[in-house]
């Protein structure tokens, strides 16, 4: 009797609660990961994060040949795959973790459950997140966070009875087909043990002082704990994460900074569940706003000359620039650039969410639907719960990157301009050009101070002529953080935009 453990965006062997319980039956296991064509063809997956998951596979099926198996690489419809191994081997039983994606991975899910009944194929699910299934009551959620979060960390299986399958397909061998060239020449490595260094790097070191150094585009390359793409694709378990992180901290040399620190780390872990508890509730957030009155805030076709200028990192706003071209070229950029790109998308320029999202997830190494559309739909002022942020790209480059080292580093055409001027190239004059450079950097896109102002207008009128208590309160019920006790949470002020207590308004200053 065998069982296929299908591995999906939970690529690692600790940790692994489908895998430990297929190792226990003592039966023979298939280790299988599918590549599904269909999937990376999807309009927010890419390359860069392919090229991640070939490395986790890779890293992943030297982790299962240290137990006496191999991880089985096929291509094609899961469904078709599953049919062929039942086929040649006596399957019984499929185990995998629960994965809360967009509608096709929940599609395929659905037929992949569909196939194992009418087959008689035992299905079984386990949680790797704090992500509820069938959440009746949000203010239970929180609980169950900690509960999963305190389970025990299951250790690798020792051993993993193998089956006569052969030959094993290598996953260079089976690389999609992409649509669109995507290089990303600084991209996160893949693989349980490059994720495992970097998490003992941020605990030992990298950690302190972590809420003071995680805003600025420059000091976030390290300060922030570049997990991301781990716990994306699951090479690292993120229930591991916080106990090591809450072990850390609890250990008594432990400074009082690093404890600090160390807490405001482990309230982002909790965040990731509590984001992609939205999309599990409310899939059709991946594509419509959640507040559903306000979708209709923005009609017709985006100006086709801006999304481009965005996407290309061409705005004239060098902050914005130096954002977006780090992105392309390292597949990450800290949560308040994101913030800012899709604000500035959204508000000075004027465009439907939806383009500058599916850019931004393919861009993203460790794009993770629940996090990213919640986001994306924040950023954009349309959940209708959480106040207004209109970034001002000027402020936010003085602030952020003051000597305007970032800004270098990504604009070349901005090199030799000294710090007062870069953060508005557009006010140099042809002598200071002519002296410093800056000559072949665009010209801003339009003038962001007008432009916000014409965006907070916009979006005031349309609230106060669209947009009903009832359904903020029905987004605020379905999806508040419950932080507080929901009796002390304030009352929506009529049709006024209003702030929750979401945590995430704690990342502002
Ligand atoms: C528009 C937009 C889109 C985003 N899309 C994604 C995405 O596709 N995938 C993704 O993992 N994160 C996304 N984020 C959240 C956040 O920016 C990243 O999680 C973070 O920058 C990843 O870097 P890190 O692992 O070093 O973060 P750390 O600061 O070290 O945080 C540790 C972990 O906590 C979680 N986390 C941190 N910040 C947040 C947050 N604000 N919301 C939810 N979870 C958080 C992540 O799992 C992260 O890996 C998005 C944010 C915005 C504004």
């Amino acid at each position: 009797m065998t069982t296929v453990v299908w591995f999906k965006r939970d690529l690692r062997t600790r940790d692994h609660a489908p895998l430990a319980a297929a190792a226990r039956l003592g039966e023979p296991v298939i280790p299988l990961y599918v590549v599904e064509d269909d999937y990376w063809q999807l309009p927010d997956t890419s390359e860069r994060q392919w090229a991640f998951v070939q490395d986790s596979l890779k890293d992943l099926d030297g982790q299962l040949r240290r137990a006496g198996n191999r991880l089985v690489v096929r291509k094609g419809l899961v469904t078709d795959v599953l049919r062929q191994l039942k086929a040649s081997h006596d399957l019984q039983r499929v185990f995998c973790h629960q994965e809360t994606g967009g509608q096709w991975t929940f599609e395929r899910d659905r037929a992949v459950i569909g196939w194992c009944s009418e087959n008689n194929v035992e299905f079984r699910e386990w949680n790797q997140f704090g992500v509820v299934r069938r959440l009746r009551n949000r203010d239970v959620w929180d609980g169950a966070w900690t509960e999963l979060m305190r389970q025990p960390v299951q250790a690798a299986p020792a051993s993993i009875p193998a089956t006569n399958l052969a030959p094993i397909n290598h996953p260079d061998d089976m690389s999609p087909e992409f649509s669109r060239r995507d290089t990303c020449p600084d991209r996160q490595a893949g693989g349980s043990a490059r994720g495992d260094r970097l998490l003992a790097s941020f605990l030992e070191r990298r950690c302190i002082g972590y809420q003071y150094n995680i805003s600025s585009p420059l000091t976030a390359v390290k300060a922030c704990s570049r997990l991301s793409p781990h716990i994306a694709w699951g090479t690292v378990s993120m229930r591991e994460i916080y106990q090591w992180s809450k072990a850390t901290s609890e250990h008594r040399n432990t400074l009082p900074r690093k404890k600090k620190s160390l807490t405001s780390f482990r309230s982002r872990l909790h965040w990731h569940c509590h984001f992609i508890q939205k999309l599990e509730d409310e899939p059709e957030l991946e594509f419509r706003a959640m507040h559903r009155e306000l979708e209709g805030l923005k009609s017709g076709p985006n100006d086709s000359d801006r999304l481009q200028r965005w996407q290309e990192g061409q705005t004239g706003w060098p902050l914005v620039d130096a954002s977006m071209r780090a992105l392309h070229h390292t597949g990450w950029i800290n949560f308040r650039m994101r913030a800012m790109l899709m604000a500035v998308a959204s508000y000075q320029l004027w465009l439907h969410w939806r383009d500058p999202a599916l850019h931004l997830a393919r861009m993203f190494t460790d794009f993770e639907p629940g996090i990213h559309y919640s986001q994306a739909q924040m950023q954009s002022g349309l959940t209708g719960i959480n106040a207004l942020r209109i970034y001002n790209p000027v402020l936010q480059s003085q602030k952020l990157d003051p000597d305007g080292e970032f800004i270098r580093r990504w604009i070349p055409e901005l090199a030799g301009v000294p710090a007062e001027m870069i953060h508005t190239p557009w006010l140099m004059t042809p002598a200071q050009k002519s002296r410093f450079g800056g000559n072949t950097y665009i010209a801003p896109v339009c003038d962001h101070e007008q432009a916000a102002r014409s965006a907070r207008k916009a979006v005031g009128d349309f609230r106060q002529r669209h947009v009903s208590r009832e359904e903020t309160e029905r987004v605020l019920e379905r999806h508040g953080s419950r932080r507080e006790p929901v009796q002390k949470r304030p009352k929506p002020p009529g049709k006024q935009p209003w702030k929750s207590n979401d945590d995430q308004l704690s990342l502002f200053d």
